[in-house]
């Protein structure tokens, strides 16, 4: 079955290196509690409620578009791929757990075309879905959200154990990785947490081009209305001191770090 597309972004930067344009898949095997992107998580279409001169309209979340469609749309922005070093980013939901046939089929035409793809992944999809990217993507922005697994389950709903083989993976295979960390107050930026990642970042070898921290906002609360979905986010802003000190102590870990503003 053809995946559900939700949004296609143009001009985007914080996808990857230069300009790109992103495009976000619907459906999502995670159900993070600090997600700021609620429509994306069911596999199916939905109804979201609009706001459009005054007036409050129902609009559909999700659509199918053929491979073809998709790649002809991609390459509307191509001079600005090429004059910025940038390209084409899949993003989600999740798009390591949608049918690979397309999402294949997709990346072997955007690379035929000339088009550099990043994947932006939380990791948790078949390792064999990743060994069928691995020789079309450029780089993988990866996230770890919690090293350790109880309070992974307990957030985001599933175990890290394949999230951290698939990491293990992609460094043995020498993929590009940027991993990805949210930065959620009170529950994953302590020290202990920090030292563990980096323990097993350490001890697994994982070869990193950098690690980008991802501060949780809330504005993602009232596209939860918007779904007629109560949202139960309940979390503080982690403070620039805060951020900063995860920054330091990564970086004398050996890591590149930025924050994304
Ligand atoms: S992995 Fe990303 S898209 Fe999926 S639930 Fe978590 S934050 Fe939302």
């Amino acid at each position: 079955m053809k995946p559900y597309i939700f949004n296609i972004q143009k001009f985007s930067l914080h996808d990857g290196p230069g300009i790109r344009t992103t495009v976000f898949f619907k459906g999502c095997p995670l159900s993070c509690q600090w997600c700021h992107n609620p429509e994306s998580q069911c596999f199916e279409p939905e109804m979201m409620l609009e706001k459009r001169a005054e007036k409050e309209n129902s609009d559909q979340v999700g659509t199918v578009y053929s491979v073809r469609e998709l790649v002809k749309i991609l390459k509307r922005d191509e001079i600005f791929y090429d004059q910025s070093g940038g390209g084409v980013t899949l993003s989600g939901g999740e798009v390591m757990a949608q049918d690979m046939d397309f999402v294949v089929d997709l990346l072997k035409n955007l690379v035929r075309e000339g088009i550099s793809v990043v994947i932006d992944t939380s990791g948790y999809a078949r390792t064999e879905n990743f060994e069928r990217v691995l020789a079309y993507t450029d780089l993988f922005l990866y996230d770890l959200k919690v090293i350790r697994d109880d309070l992974h389950k307990e957030y985001t709903g599933v175990s890290n154990e394949l999230i951290l083989k698939n990491l293990k993976y992609l460094s043995d295979q020498g993929a590009a990785i940027e991993l990805r960390m949210i930065m959620v107050h009170d529950v994953n930026m302590d020290e202990e947490t920090i030292n563990l990642t980096i323990k097993w970042l350490k001890e697994e070898k994982i070869k990193l081009r950098g690690v980008t921290l991802l501060p949780y906002h809330d504005f993602g609360r009232e596209k939860y209305k918007k779904l007629n979905r109560e949202c139960t986010q309940n979390f503080e802003k982690p403070t620039e001191e805060a951020l900063n000190r995860v920054k330091d102590r990564l970086e004398a870990a050996g890591y590149p770090v930025k924050i994304h503003s």
